[in-house]
Formats: C-alpha cells, sequence, structure tokens
C-alpha cells in the first residue's frame, strides 16, 4: 500500500486496550478479531499461537499514512506495554513527515519541487533509505523505482483517473527512473531531471516506518510485538503466528497460510487500489519500463527480517511478474516469496525456497520437500 492522504487525525486511537493476556480476551474474541483482520487487510493474522507469558498486552489502532495501524505489544508491564507502543506510533508519524507525497511539508515534497538540474543532500536518514531503495531499483533493473511520479500524474491515479494518449506515456516513461530523478549514492545526492519528474514513497514507505517502528522497540524490552500497518506486518519476539494470505480477488478468503515468528510480512497485488476510465479499470502499480499499469495477474507475498525488503519486493515482483520475478525471487537470501497467479480457472502458487519454511499450508496441495532447491509449484 502507499503512503497516503491522512484520513485519519494523527495519533487517533481508533481504540486502545490494555488486555492481561489469557484473561479477559476469550479465544473466540481473539478468533474473531483475527477474522476481522483477514478480510479488512491482505495477509493477516489467522490466528495466534497460544503464548504461555504472563505479560500484560496492549493493542491500539491509530491512522496514520492514510490506513490503519495495529499495534499489539506484549511486556512485563503494562507501562513499558504503553510506552513501546507510543514509541511505534512516534515512528510511523515521523516517517509518514519525512515521506509522504499527498502533503507538501515533508523532506520528499521538498526534494519533489527543486529546480531540475540541481543536486540536492537528502537528510541521512532520507540519503539511508533513498540507497537501500536505490539498490533495488537497480537490481530489478528499473521495474522497482520510485521515480514513477511522472505515470502516476499520466494516468492520473491520484485523482479520478484518465487514459494518456501513447505519446503521453512516451514521454512520462523519458521522466520516469533514472531518467527523471538521478541518486547518486557516492555524493549522496538527489537531482530532478526534469520538472515532470518525482519520487513517489508508496512503494516502500509503510515498510521504511515499519523498519524505523521495530527499531525503535529495542530500547523497551518488550517480549513480543506485532504491528500491522496497512496489511503489512511485523511480528517480533520469537512466537510464531499462523497468517492467511489473502485471495488475489477476494480478500475475505484466505487462499494460503503461512507460519511466521520475526519477520516482516508484505503483499502487493493490483485488486486493491486503482482507478477505472471508461470501464476499464486500471491499477496503482505501474511498469516503469513501459509506462503501464500493471495488468492484472494475482498477488506476491514477500517475508523478509526487514520490512523495508519486504515492502520494496512485494512491489518490484508484482511488477515483475510471476515468472520473472521467480528468478529474482530463487536469488534472494533469506527471503520467502509466494506468488499467486490468478489467470486460470485454479489459483496457481508458485515459490521460492526460503518460501518453504514459511509456509504452513496449501489447500489442495502439499508443501513440497524442503530439501529440494527448484522452486515448486503447488496447486489451490
Ligand atoms: P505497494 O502497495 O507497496 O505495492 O506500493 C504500490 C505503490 O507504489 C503505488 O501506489 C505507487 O505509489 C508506488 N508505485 C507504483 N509503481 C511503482 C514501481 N514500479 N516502483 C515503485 N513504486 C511504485
Ligand atoms: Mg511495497
Amino acid at each position: 500500500m502507499v503512503l497516503n492522504r491522512i484520513r485519519f487525525p494523527q495519533f487517533s486511537d481508533v481504540n486502545s486496550k490494555v488486555i492481561p493476556h489469557r484473561s479477559t480476551v476469550s479465544r473466540s474474541t481473539r478468533a474473531l478479531f483475527s477474522l476481522v483482520l483477514m478480510v479488512a487487510v491482505t495477509g493477516a493474522d489467522a490466528g495466534e499461537a497460544d503464548c504461555q507469558t504472563p505479560d500484560r498486552h496492549v493493542r491500539r489502532t491509530v491512522g496514520v499514512m492514510g490506513t490503519l495501524a495495529t499495534i499489539e505489544i506484549w511486556a512485563s508491564t503494562e507501562a513499558t506495554a504503553r510506552d513501546a507502543s507510543d514509541a511505534v506510533v512516534r515512528e510511523l508519524t515521523r516517517v509518514e513527515d519525512l515521506l509522504s507525497t499527498w502533503r507538501d511539508d515533508t523532506e520528499l515534497s521538498a526534494l519533489n519541487t527543486l529546480p531540475p538540474g540541481v543536486p540536492a543532500e537528502p537528510s541521512p536518514e532520507l540519503d539511508r533509505l533513498l540507497d537501500d531503495v536505490h539498490a533495488w531499483s537497480v537490481r530489478t533493473r528499473g521495474a522497482f523505482s520510485p521515480a514513477v511520479g511522472s505515470l502516476i500524474d499520466a494516468w492520473d491515479l491520484r485523482g479520478a483517473g484518465r487514459r494518456p494518449t501513447s505519446t503521453e506515456i512516451t514521454d512520462a516513461v523519458a521522466r520516469a527512473g533514472v531518467r527523471g530523478v538521478l541518486y547518486d549514492p557516492e555524493a549522496h545526492t538527489i537531482t530532478r531531471l526534469h520538472d515532470a519528474a518525482w519520487l513517489d514513497a508508496g512503494g516502500f514507505g509503510k515498510g521504511a516506518a515499519i523498519r524505523s517502528a521495530a527499531d525503535s522497540l529495542k530500547a523497551y524490552g518488550v517480549s513480543r510485538a506485532r504491528l500491522d500497518v496497512g496489511g503489512q506486518l511485523l511480528l517480533e519476539g520469537g512466537v510464531p503466528v499462523t497468517i492467511g494470505v489473502a485471495h488475489p480477488d477476494s480478500r475475505g478468503e484466505i487462499a494460503a497460510t503461512l507460519r511466521i515468528a520475526d519477520a516482516s510480512v508484505a503483499t502487493s497485488g493490483q485488486s486493491e487500489r486503482g482507478v477505472e476510465v471508461e470501464g476499464e479499470r486500471f491499477g496503482h502499480i505501474i511498469d516503469p519500463r513501459t509506462g503501464r499499469p500493471v495488468t492484472p495477474w494475482g498477488s506476491v507475498t514477500v517475508v523478509a527480517t526487514d520490512a523495508l525488503v519486504a515492502d520494496v519486493l512485494a512491489t518490484a515482483l508484482f511488477v515483475l511478474g510471476p515468472d520473472a520475478g521467480m528468478e529474482l525471487a530463487e536469488q534472494l537470501d533469506n527471503v520467502g516469496v509466494l506468488f499467486l497467479d490468478d489467470r486460470r480457472t485454479r489459483l496457481r502458487a508458485t515459490y521460492n525456497d526460503a518460501m518453504k519454511s514459511y509456509l504452513q499450508d496449501v489447500p489442495g496441495g502439499s508443501i513440497p520437500d524442503r530439501h529440494q532447491s527448484t522452486f515448486r509449484e503447488g496447486p489451490i
């Protein structure tokens, strides 16, 4: 998902509760909560693992980055859990304040208004992020690029949507990616090359915010944490949790389950957001190489310890698609990738080796031998 318009007041707790673990919340209530999340987000929790700790548990939901973030913290005292959850909210908000391009008062928006041709030095934090993201742009040969601003404008993806002419698409492609915005990792500068070029944090902002939030938790000594920021999850504390991956066509339906601990899970697909023009739907993920929204094919779910990597790769692998994407997925170290291809009557699941250790259940099929090294297909 994206760094989006703020639809909820910052720091507004939609709900906030301290829950003495295993006492006031019945299993059925927790199951119901899990079900609601499964329906509400891609890749959510299909049921908590049993937890024997006597910890205090705080759960709160806040509006941030144009979406909802649900923060759950387990700690030895209620005060610690609350303080840690405050730190998470602060970090999510702080990163939104750095990266949002839906407002003009953030550092990224300021970079986006620099006169073309003039190199600017981002702050160290933004520079580190751009450095990471730039490396993935290079590795995906431009399939992932935050410099998709000209294409977002050409298709009016932040408005009512429009179908650009082929000349407009060609022009927008010439102002996207490295031809639109140049990041120099040696000089640590960023240069807009054209007035129509701008950087969009939609493909990596949530991951960046979750990564910062996870770092901020280290100071609190919490025993366990679970964050869900608009569908991207972070699980900390060693307790394995079963995650339901939504069917790409029907978000209320679970297509596969994963068993995850100490990692972040991100899903990208084209079904959730987009615009409709003259009866045709265009999704929000654009292939910067062609200048066109990626033709919907299903969804990709990525499990990685670094939330930024999970977010970037989910978007990147969605652009690459299940075939070219699998080539990259097989080269990744310790990053699980699951493609759900819905272009045929039967949903087709393919996944890389690293995903085999997370895959819990592939309905209608079985998880192949983990020790075999080639990627596998499992019918769903
Ligand atoms: P996600 O939901 O994480 O897959 O990110 C999708 C968002 O990333 C879109 O709404 C755009 O803001 C942005 N985006 C679209 N296409 C690309 C791309 N090829 N590379 C990087 N970001 C993109
Ligand atoms: Mg992403």
